[in-house]
C-alpha cells in the first residue's frame, strides 16, 4: 500500500459541514483530513458505485501463487499443531486465560511476526498467508485470533510497517517479532466510534524533545499484557484556512515508562480471555521520536493501519464459519428425527445451503481483497470494509443457524454435553465470542457510513462544490461546468449499457451479467438520490445503508463467481460442485439486491426515524409498563 500518493489535508475536504453542529463538524473535518485520497490502481467496488463493472479488477481471480503458498505452508503447519496441542479453546474460555505456554510455542514459531520483514526477524509472509493463519485461529480459538490479531493487524508492528521510520523499525521490530504483545489505545470512555474528540493530551516539551502523555484508554486489548502500546492523543491544535483544526497524533508508548498504569481488567460476553483493559497515562514521557509518521497524522496512521488490519477479522470469521460448516454437516447427516436425518427436511437443509454458500463467499472476498494487499498500490479501502462488514455479519448468522441446526445441543455449553457423555461442540462459546465482531474495528453502522462515504466520492469530486451552499459563486459555476461535461457522457451510459459477454463457467455467467446491469441501477439510483436530497443525503443513513448492501452483495457476487470459476479451470476434481455453491450463493445475494432496490423506493423511513425520536425523548415510556422498575447500579 502506498502512502506517497496523499494529496495534502485540505484538497481532501468536499463535505458541506455549515449547517452542522460544532461537534459534528469537527469530528467530520478531522476524519476527513484523515482520508487517504489517491492511488494508483483503482477500486473494483467504488467502480461499481461508479455503474462500472471493471471485470478485468476481478477476472482471472488472483489465487494464491504456488510459491507464495509454499512460504507460507510450514508456518501454517506449525501453527496448526500448536493450536491443536497448546491451545485448548473451552479451558481458555473457562478460565479466562491463555496458558504461556502456548503463548510461547506461538512466538517461537513466529506466530508475533509473520508480516513484519525477515531482517528484522519476523516471517516476512505475505497478507494471503496471515490470512490464512487468521482463518486457522478463528476456526479454533477465538481469544488466541484476537490476541495475535490486536497486536500485529492493528498494534505496533501494522503502523510500524506502513509509517515507521527506519530507526523505529530497527528498534521495535525485532522485539515484536520475538513475541513481545503490543495494543492500540484509541478508545475512551467519550470516544466510541467517533475519534476526533479524545481527551487524552500530548504536550510537548519546552525543548520539543518530548511529549507529556496524560489521558485514560477504555477497552485496550491486549491491553493488560502489552509492552508496547501505539497511543492516540491529542497535541496542539493547528490552524487550517483560519480554523482551528484539532491534531491527533500516534505515539508508541513503552509499558516500562513511569506513568503507565493498568487500571483494571474488563470482562466481556465472550472473548473471556481477551487481555483487555483500561489504561492511564499520567505525564508519561515520550521521546519525540517515539512519534508515527508525523505530529498530527495520528487519524491518519489509524484509518490506513485499520483499511488492511480490517482483513483479518473477515479471514477469522471465514475461519469459524468453515467450523460451523462441518458442524452441521455432521449433525445435519447423524441426526435423525421423524424418522430422517434432519438435514432431509427442507428447513435444515435450507440453513445447511445458506452456510455452505455463504463461507465459499467469504473466502473468496477475504482471499481477493488480501491478494489485493500483496499485489501492491491497489485503493482496498471499501473493499476491506465490505469484507469487514459481510463477513462477521454473515458468520454472526451463520452461527446463528448452526444453534439452530444443533437445536438444545447448540445452547448447551460444551462443558455441559461432554459431561452427559456427549461430543463438546462449542456451539454456545462460538455465538458469545463472534458477537463483538459487528463491533470493534468499526461497527457495522460505522462501516456503512464509510462505504458510503467512499461509493459517493466520486460525485463529489464532480460536482461537490454545485451542490455545496458553502462554495463560492465562481466555484459553483465552474463545478457546474465540469459536472455538466462529466454527466452529459455518464448519465446516459447508466440506461443504455452495452451488453456484455462474459467468458465464465455458463452457469456464473448470468450473474455476472447482471452484476453489470444493477451496477449501472445503482450508480443511477444513487445519483438520484444525490440530485434529491443534496447535502441533506449524508443524514439518509437507511437509504444509504441499502446502497451500501447492494454494492456489497454486487462485489461479493463478483469475487465469488470469479473465485468458483478459477478454481473450478484449475483442479474441478478437488472442488467438487464448486460452480453450484457459486450459484446458489449468487441466487440468495441477488434476491437480497432485489429487495434493497425495492426499499429503496418504498419504504417508511421517515415514519421509523420520527417514532425513534419520539421515544428517546421519552413520548413512550408507558409502553414500559409492566416491566419491573429496576435501577441498574
Ligand atoms: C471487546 C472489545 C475490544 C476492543 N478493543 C479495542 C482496542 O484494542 N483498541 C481500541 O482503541 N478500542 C477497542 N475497542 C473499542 C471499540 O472499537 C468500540 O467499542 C467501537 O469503536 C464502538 O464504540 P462504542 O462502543 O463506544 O460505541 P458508540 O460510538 O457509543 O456507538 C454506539 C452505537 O451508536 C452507533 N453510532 C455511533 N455513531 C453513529 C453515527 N454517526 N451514525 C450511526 N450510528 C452511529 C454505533 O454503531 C453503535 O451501534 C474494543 C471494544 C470491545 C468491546
Amino acid at each position: 500500500m502506498s502512502v506517497e500518493t496523499r494529496v495534502p489535508e485540505e484538497e481532501a475536504l468536499q463535505i458541506d459541514t455549515s449547517k452542522m453542529s460544532e461537534g459534528k463538524r469537527q469530528a467530520l473535518e478531522v476524519t476527513e483530513a484523515a482520508r487517504e485520497t489517491a492511488w494508483t490502481h483503482p477500486s473494483f467496488a467504488q467502480e461499481l458505485f461508479d455503474g462500472s463493472f471493471r471485470d478485468d479488477l476481478m477476472f482471472p481471480y488472483p489465487l494464491q501463487d504456488p510459491v507464495d503458498a509454499r512460504k507460507g505452508d510450514e508456518f501454517i503447519r506449525t501453527l496448526e499443531t500448536i493450536l491443536r496441542e497448546k491451545v485448548d479453546p473451552d479451558e481458555i474460555d473457562r478460565t479466562g486465560e491463555i496458558p504461556q505456554e502456548a503463548i510461547d510455542a506461538l512466538a517461537e514459531a513466529g506466530a508475533f511476526g509473520i508480516k513484519i520483514p525477515k531482517e528484522y526477524g519476523g516471517l516476512g509472509l505475505s497478507q494471503t498467508n496471515y490470512s490464512r493463519a487468521a482463518m486457522f485461529l478463528g476456526s479454533h480459538c477465538a481469544n488466541t485470533a484476537a490476541l495475535l490479531s490486536a497486536h500485529q493487524s492493528i498494534g505496533v508492528p501494522q503502523p510500524l510497517k506502513l509509517f515507521g521510520t527506519e530507526e523505529q523499525k530497527k528498534r521495535f521490530f525485532p522485539r515484536l517479532a520475538r513475541g513481545e504483545i503490543s495494543a492500540f489505545a484509541l478508545t475512551e470512555v467519550d470516544v466510541g466510534s467517533d475519534q476526533a474528540k479524545m481527551t487524552t493530551r500530548g504536550e510537548p516539551s519546552p525543548d520539543g524533545k518530548h511529549f507529556l502523555l496524560s489521558g485514560e484508554k477504555l477497552w485496550c486489548t491486549n491491553g493488560t499484557k502489552a509492552g508496547l502500546f501505539v497511543v492516540m492523543a491529542q497535541t496542539p491544535p493547528k490552524v487550517v484556512r483560519g480554523k482551528e483544526r484539532s491534531q491527533i497524533t500516534a505515539f508508541i508508548v513503552e509499558k516500562e515508562m513511569p506513568g503507565v498504569e493498568v487500571v483494571s481488567r474488563c470482562h466481556f460476553m465472550g472473548l473471556r480471555a481477551l487481555y483487555n483493559g483500561v489504561i492511564r497515562f499520567k505525564n508519561v514521557k515520550v521521546p519525540r521520536e517515539n512519534i508515527l509518521f508525523d505530529e498530527g497524522k495520528g487519524l491518519r496512521v489509524a484509518l490506513t493501519t485499520l483499511n488492511t488490519g480490517r482483513l483479518t477479522l473477515p479471514a477469522a470469521c471465514t475461519g469459524a464459519s468453515k467450523i460451523c460448516l462441518r458442524i452441521v454437516r455432521e449433525f445435519a447427516r447423524d441426526r435423525i428425527q421423524w424418522g430422517a436425518p434432519i438435514g432431509r427436511h427442507e428447513a435444515i437443509a435450507q440453513k445447511v445451503a445458506y452456510i455452505a454458500s455463504h463461507t465459499f463467499a467469504q473466502e473468496a472476498v477475504s482471499l481477493y481483497t488480501a491478494a489485493l494487499v500483496d499485489r501492491g498500490g491497489a485503493d482496498i479501502r471499501l473493499e476491506a470494509a465490505m469484507c469487514k462488514m459481510f463477513c462477521s455479519e454473515t458468520t454472526w448468522r451463520i452461527i446463528n443457524e448452526t444453534l439452530q441446526v444443533r437445536s438444545g445441543r447448540g445452547y448447551e455449553t460444551a462443558a455441559s454435553l461432554r459431561a452427559r457423555g456427549e461430543a463438546g461442540v462449542p456451539v454456545e462459546r462460538f455465538l458469545r465470542d463472534a458477537r463483538i465482531n459487528l463491533i470493534f474495528e468499526g461497527t457495522s453502522e460505522i462501516m456503512r457510513l464509510f462505504i458510503a462515504r467512499e461509493a459517493l466520492d466520486k460525485h463529489m469530486k464532480t460536482a461537490g462544490d454545485l451542490l455545496s451552499p458553502r462554495a463560492p459563486l465562481g466555484q459553483k459555476l465552474a463545478s457546474a461546468l465540469k459536472a455538466g461535461v462529466h454527466y452529459a457522457a455518464w448519465y446516459p451510459a447508466q440506461w443504455n449499457p452495452v451488453p456484455r459477454m462474459f467468458t465464465v463457467h455458463r452457469r456464473l455467467a448470468p450473474h455476472l451479467s447482471y452484476v453489470s446491469r444493477a451496477a449501472h441501477r445503482l450508480a443511477r439510483k444513487l445519483f438520484h438520490s444525490m440530485i434529491f436530497y443534496q447535502v441533506a443525503l449524508e443524514k439518509k443513513q437507511a437509504l444509504l445503508g441499502r446502497f451500501v448492501e447492494i454494492g456489497t452483495d454486487l462485489f461479493t457476487i463478483a469475487a465469488t463467481c470469479a473465485r468458483a470459476d478459477a478454481l473450478h479451470s484449475q483442479d474441478s476434481t478437488a472442488h467438487t460442485g464448486v460452480i453450484e455453491l457459486a450459484d446458489i450463493f449468487s441466487k440468495e445475494a441477488r434476491r437480497r439486491v432485489e429487495e434493497n432496490f425495492r426499499a429503496t423506493a418504498n419504504n417508511h423511513d421517515p415514519e421509523c426515524y420520527r417514532l425513534g425520536q419520539q421515544v428517546t425523548q421519552d413520548e413512550y415510556a408507558w409502553l414500559e409498563k409492566g416491566a419491573v422498575e429496576f435501577p441498574f447500579k
